[in-house]
């Protein structure tokens, strides 16, 4: 039976894709967390399950596994911007060293090995939707990069391990993805209106809400990723849902389905904020048979409830 490595596993994405590899008869899931941006309580869950495992660790320091590893997945990075800007040298680190020690420890295990990327390598997208094949607008010293080039910097170490030293990597960039298990208080913009809505508190639209993203149901982006994991592709693939929406329309979405009366006032851009992102998935259809089905209505409802549920 497959031992799983998730790093990062206390995470928002990964908390969610623990309990879908936790469903595999038989399988192990080991997780490795600092709580540099997760929480304990993503885990509760798995406390109790056998097949579970937590090792509280930060990747930047060596990784001592005494276990047979069959696939790594590498989560471990802050991902919202206040995150990241908060935790800027961590986030280098997290990208540069601690991506080597996995990638190392993948060697060693002769194990399959999948990168969570992101569409921020693609900055500011001069070329919409967004293919792979796009090497993208990157501000290389500004208040993003450390995230943007951290992510970019660990596709370069990934490529090489590749190419050079035979490893079985998978490389995914993933496009804005939300459900419930993020933190409330991450300041990523679906959290924000959701909860702001819910208080029929001001919502805080940055700018003037003509930039757009493409939102993904985290049901759908674990599903890809377990995919990526079973098989040799390389990538990188993008692994988002195409359908893309401008940011007041998320707020005016998010006020009808909660029944709020929060008025939507407008705060500063902040600096190097990507204008538009939508991916292109055809690579993904064609080499993972995935396609996402959650459409923004349905996956913002299920994560309304359970914001309620929290208390919001
Ligand atoms: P998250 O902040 O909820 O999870 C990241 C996890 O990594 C946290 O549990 C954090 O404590 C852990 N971590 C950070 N540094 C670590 C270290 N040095 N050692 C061990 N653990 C460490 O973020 P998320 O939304 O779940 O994102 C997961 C991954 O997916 C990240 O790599 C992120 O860059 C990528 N990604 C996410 C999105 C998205 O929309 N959620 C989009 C693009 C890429
Ligand atoms: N945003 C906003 N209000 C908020 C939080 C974010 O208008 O309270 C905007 C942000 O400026 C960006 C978009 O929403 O244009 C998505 O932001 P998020 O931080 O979720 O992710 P990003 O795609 O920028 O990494």
């Amino acid at each position: 039976m497959p031992t799983y490595l998730v790093a990062g596993g206390a995470g928002f994405i990964g908390s969610n894709l623990i309990g879908k590899l936790l469903e595999e008869k038989g399988a192990k899931v080991i997780c490795l967390d600092n709580f540099l941006t997760g929480e304990k309580k993503n885990l509760v869950e798995f406390e109790a399950n056998p097949n579970f495992e937590f090792f509280e660790h930060d990747i930047v320091k060596p990784i001592k596994i005494d276990q047979k590893l069959d696939y790594i997945i590498n989560l471990a990075c802050p991902a919202s911007p206040p995150d990241y800007r908060s935790h800027p040298i961590e986030t280098l680190e997290v990208c540069s060293i601690g991506v080597k020690n996995l990638l190392d420890l993948a060697l060693r295990n002769s194990a399959r090995f999948v990168h969570a990327s992101t569409s921020e390598v693609y900055g500011d997208p001069l070329e919409h939707p967004q293919t792979e094949s796009y090497w993208g607008h990157v501000n290389s010293y500004g208040e993003r990069s450390c995230y943007d080039e951290g992510k970019r910097f660990a596709e370069s170490l990934i490529y090489i391990y590749k190419k050079d030293l035979g490893l079985n990597s998978g490389l995914i960039r993933i496009f804005n993805t939300y459900g419930p298990k993020m933190r409330p208080f991450d300041g990523r913009v679906v959290t924000n209106f959701i909860r702001q809505a819910l208080a029929n508190e001001d919502i805080t639209m940055y700018g003037d809400g003509k930039q757009s993203r493409s939102f993904c149901y985290v049901d759908d982006q674990i599903e890809a990723q377990i995919k990526m994991l079973h098989s040799d592709f390389e990538g990188p693939v993008n692994i988002g849902n195409p359908n893309e929406f401008t940011m007041l329309e998320l707020a005016e979405g998010v006020i009808k389905l909660t029944d709020s009366k929060s008025k939507i006032v407008h705060k500063p851009l902040p600096a190097d904020d990507p204008t538009q992102r939508q991916p292109d998935i055809s690579l993904a259809k064609e080499n993972l048979a995935w396609e996402p089905k959650v459409q923004l209505e349905e996956g913002l409802k299920k994560t309304i409830e359970w914001l309620r549920k929290l208390g919001y």
